[in-house]
């Protein structure tokens, strides 16, 4: 596994970009000199809609999209919906728009292989009457036993030998729906002894009465996803068929099929599939989640689903920002999952407004601010983009500032509110540190402090605070990893993920103090709460005048950055 690695920041450079092409543009590099394919660069996304799709399908679309994007060719995004049992509308609809989400047009070429049925069962009885498929009675068991091991060879089925006319009137009774599920399959005829199991006749249809998504209940037999594949990506005419490595042993199996039906033969190219500490990527495990509600659905932002991650408030571009950084490689490796924060962050640091929000309350009486009375002060909205302009923020006698901002006994090298010392006030002033208010457990509740507009006066700290008076209260919520280990997959003995599962992975702050103007944030806003982190207007709890508020990410210490350069501010 790899190890806690910075983000490479200039791999997105464009000088860079020039000089390193990755392993699979320098195929499509040499194909295109070779006048490969008529010289066409052809994606596509062949997702499975059994279920939401994660970041790492957001690699594969990416990569996919941008192959396309970079050559001036096309990309079609195509479900292999081969698979009746588990596939549903919600899925396609749920893939379609966060594809679309991260900026990949498929344009006019929408597929499912569902509608290339009829094609593929004639294509089935073309390989039957060229003596290269068979109608097989052995069930599931006996198949296995038939097929031998990766050590030893496999032997022929009995009925490997039936003539092409049994052949034929079998598989036409088996799509009339004569036999029960599961009764006979039809297999490709292959090579028993193979080294790769992949070839010792695979199946091709089953029998199972099962109502499809799209083609309802025309068909008792179904295709298998290997037998269906290749040929899709073939009638798509898919010059460059990019998938992961766990395909590579199947690449043999589509390159027959083509052959043996002497249709275009597009060329697949694997590579490693991206894998992200603290959570897992089967869309198997993501279900179980949602199924056992270890998780609030499939767009819980602590999951990194693409819903999950729209609803933490990822931006599209940090996505791709992230899988372009990830790169390409053929080696399976683990991509620390800070590589995603970081891109998030580097995304909103320049986009999100600036405001101050209190998450965890301390009441400070400003005593020589009367009662009644209000000050504005001017804030800017962002540090570094005048353009964003400014906005007024009510100083009152009584503000919040956050519990962690101060300290009664207060070490030296605390910089922020501490007894007998003074802090700045974010766009307001200083204030100086008084008298200390406490309840019977002893803990503070309150601090009286005065208020110095002087603000060129010297103090090393510099807080966010709100008026008490102005502030709305808002839920926010805070996320950790959902699980606590880097790789969840590896379970302890007798265990599964599920036990890796991290129990404090959500906070949620029911009454945070948030500055006035955030009482206007429309649902799917972006902010940056000085000092506490990037906020996306929750985009269904948000209701309006009510705004409820993810956390997207943690700052990175950029005041800490900033005070080391000499501009003051606090570290947090
Ligand atoms: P999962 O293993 O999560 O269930 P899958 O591979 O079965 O995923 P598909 O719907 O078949 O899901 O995937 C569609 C495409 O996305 C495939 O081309 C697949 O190779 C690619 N893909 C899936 N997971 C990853 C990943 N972690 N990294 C990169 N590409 C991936
Ligand atoms: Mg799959």
């Amino acid at each position: 596994m790899s190890k806690k690695t910075a983000a490479p920041k200039d791999s997105c450079d464009s000088a860079e970009k020039a000089v390193s092409r990755h392993f699979i543009q320098q195929i499509i590099d040499a194909d295109l000199v070779a006048g490969k394919s008529e010289r066409r660069v052809h994606t596509r996304f062949p997702p499975e809609p059994n279920g939401y799709l994660h970041i790492g399908h957001a690699k594969s679309i990416c990569l996919n999209a941008g192959l396309a994007r970079e050559y001036g060719g096309k990309f079609n995004l195509r479900f292999d919906d081969t698979n009746p049992a588990k596939e549903e509308q919600e899925y396609v609809d749920s893939i379609m728009d966060d594809v679309r989400w991260l900026g990949a047009d498929w344009e006019d070429r929408l597929f499912f292989s569902s509608d290339y049925f009829d094609q593929l069962y004639d294509w089935a009885v073309q390989l039957i009457e060229a003596g290269k498929a068979y109608v097989c009675d052995l069930d599931a068991d006996a198949m296995r036993e038939y097929r031998g091991s990766l050590t030893g060879p496999g032997k022929n089925s009995p009925f490997r030998d039936r003539s092409v006319e049994e052949n034929l009137e079998l598989f036409s009774k088996m799509k009339a729906g004569e036999f029960a599920d599961g009764a006979l399959t039809l297999r490709a005829k292959i090579d028993m002894t193979s080294p790769n199991l992949n070839l010792r006749d695979p199946v091709m249809y089953r029998i199972k009465r099962a109502h499809h998504h799209r083609t309802g209940d025309k068909w008792c037999i179904y295709p298998s996803y290997d037998y269906t594949h290749g040929q899709s990506d073939s009638i798509e005419s898919i010059t460059h068929s990019i998938c992961t490595l766990e395909f590579e042993n199947h690449r043999p199996l589509y390159d027959w099929f083509c052959d043996a039906l002497g249709i275009h033969h597009p060329q697949q190219i694997e590579f490693a599939r991206l894998n992200i500490t603290y959570t897992v990527m089967s869309k198997r495990k993501l279900l179980l989640l949602v199924q056992e509600n270890h998780v609030n659905g499939w767009d819980d932002p602590r999951m990194l689903t693409i819903r999950g991650l729209r609803r933490r408030g990822y931006t599209a571009e940090s996505i791709r920002a992230f899988c372009e950084r990830v790169g390409v490689t053929k080696v399976n490796s683990m991509i620390d999952r800070s590589w995603l924060e970081d891109a998030v962050r580097e995304d909103l640091n320049e986009h999100a407004p600036r405001r101050m929000g209190v998450l965890r309350p301390l009441k400070v009486v400003l005593t020589n601010i009367a009662e009644g009375e209000q000050r504005i002060c001017e804030a800017s909205n962002h540090p570094k983009n005048p353009e964003m302009g400014t906005r007024e923020v009510p100083l009152t006698r009584e503000i919040y500032i956050e519990q962690g901002d101060f300290m009664e006994d207060g070490p030296k090298k605390f910089f922020r509110l501490k007894t007998g010392g003074a802090v700045r006030l974010r766009s307001a002033g200083i204030i100086d540190c008084g008298e200390i208010l406490k309840n019977d457990a002893g803990e503070v509740v309150e601090v009286h402090c005065t208020f110095d507009p002087d603000m060129s006066r010297k103090v090393k700290g510099t807080i966010h605070w709100v008026s008490a008076e102005h502030a709305i209260s808002a839920e926010v919520r805070l996320y950790d990893h959902l699980f606590a280990t880097e790789n969840p997959d590896k379970a302890a003995e007798g265990e599964t993920f599920l036990d890796n599962l991290n129990p404090a992975s959500l906070e949620v702050l029911a009454e945070a103090k948030l500055e006035p103007l955030l009482a206007n944030a429309q649902a799917g806003e972006h902010f940056q709460f000085e000092r506490t982190g990037y906020f996306y207007a929750d985009p269904v709890d948000s209701i309006d005048g009510k705004p409820v508020f993810n956390r997207t990410a943690t700052l990175r210490d950029s005041w800490a950055k900033a005070k080391a350069k000499g501009k003051g501010n606090v570290k947090k």
